[in-house]
C-alpha cells in the first residue's frame, strides 16, 4: 500500500532531507586520502545527532553505521571500517536521517581526488540518470516512466543498470511501498499521485549488471569486479511537479 504524505508532511520530511544534505556535505569535505571510512561514520552520526535528528541506517536490521560506505567496486550497503581511501577511488555514501518520525534517504559517489576516464563517465552519468528520473516524478505519469528514464540515460552510455536492486517509497518508515526497479518499459506501472514520495536511487556498473553478497551479508559488489556508482533523492511528487527533499546538488551552507 503506498502511503501518501499531506504538503505539512512532506515539509517535515523536507526538515529530514535538510539535514541529511548538510551531512553529505561535511562527509565530502573530510574525503581525502589517508582518511578512513569509519572517521568518516563517526563525524556523520555526531552531527546528525547535533541537529537533534538519528541516523536511520545505525542498527537497522542489524546495520552497525550510520552511512553505508561502499568503494570502487562495492555498488552498496558497504559497512563504515578501517579502509584507508586511496587517491583515484569512487566512493558512494548512502544517509538516511529521521527527524520528528519523518525519514530522508539520499547517496552520491565521490571522487577521492583525480580519477579515471571510465570513473568519471561512471559518476556523471549515473547522476545524470538520477536526474533525468526525478524529473518523470509528476502527477499522472506511471512508476514505468521513472525507471526507464533511468535505464535509458545509462545505456545510452553503455554502463549497466544493477537489477537485483531498487528505490522504494519513504515517509515514517524508510522502505515503503512502490518498490521503484531502475529499468523497464515507460507508461506501465503505479500511477504516480500528488504526496506520494519517493526513493529514486540508480545503481550502475561500468561492466555487467550482476551483482555479488559479500561474506559481511552486507556489502554487495559487482560480480565481474567493475566500477559501481550510487546516487539517491527523496522526491516528493507535488502539484507543482517534482519536488527533491534532499537536494545535494544545489549549492548549501
Ligand atoms: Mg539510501
Ligand atoms: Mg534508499
Amino acid at each position: 500500500m503506498i502511503v501518501k504524505k499531506s504538503p505539512d508532511e512532506i515539509d517535515r520530511m523536507a526538515a529530514a532531507g535538510d539535514i541529511l544534505v548538510r551531512t553529505l556535505a561535511l562527509v565530502e569535505s573530510k574525503i581525502r586520502p589517508g582518511a578512513t571510512t569509519e572517521e568518516l561514520d563517526a563525524a556523520a552520526e555526531r552531527f546528525i545527532r547535533s541537529q537533534g535528528a538519528t541516523p536511520a541506517f545505525k542498527g537497522y536490521r542489524g546495520f552497525p553505521g550510520s552511512l553505508c560506505i561502499s568503494p570502487n567496486s562495492m555498488v552498496v550497503h558497504g559497512i563504515p571500517g578501517p579502509y584507508k581511501l586511496r587517491k583515484g577511488d569512487i566512493l558512494s555514501v548512502d544517509c538516511g536521517v529521521i527527524l520528528d518520525g519523518w525519514v530522508a534517504d539520499a547517496a552520491r559517489t565521490f571522487a577521492v581526488g583525480s580519477i579515471s576516464v571510465v570513473a568519471r563517465k561512471l559518476l556523471d552519468t549515473t547522476q545524470a540518470s538520477l536526474f533525468a528520473a526525478a524529473e518523470q516524478c509528476r502527477p499522472g505519469n506511471r512508476l514505468g516512466d521513472v525507471s526507464h528514464a533511468v535505464q535509458r540515460r545509462v545505456e545510452q552510455d553503455g554502463l549497466s543498470v544493477v537489477r537485483s536492486l531498487v528505490g522504494h517509497g519513504i515517509g515514517r518508515d524508510m522502505h515503503e511501498d512502490p518498490q521503484i526497479p531502475n529499468y523497464g518499459p515507460p507508461g506501465k506501472g503505479v500511477k504516480l499521485e500528488e504526496g506520494m514520495v519517493l526513493a529514486v536511487e540508480p545503481m550502475v556498473t561500468a561492466g555487467r549488471h550482476d551483482v555479488r553478497l559479500a561474506d559481511d551479508h552486507w556489502s554487495i559488489y559487482s560480480q565481474d569486479g567493475s566500477l559501481a556508482a550510487h546516487f539517491e533523492f527523496t522526491i516528493a511528487i507535488t502539484a507543482d511537479g517534482p519536488r527533491v527533499l534532499t537536494p545535494w546538488h544545489e549549492t548549501t551552507d
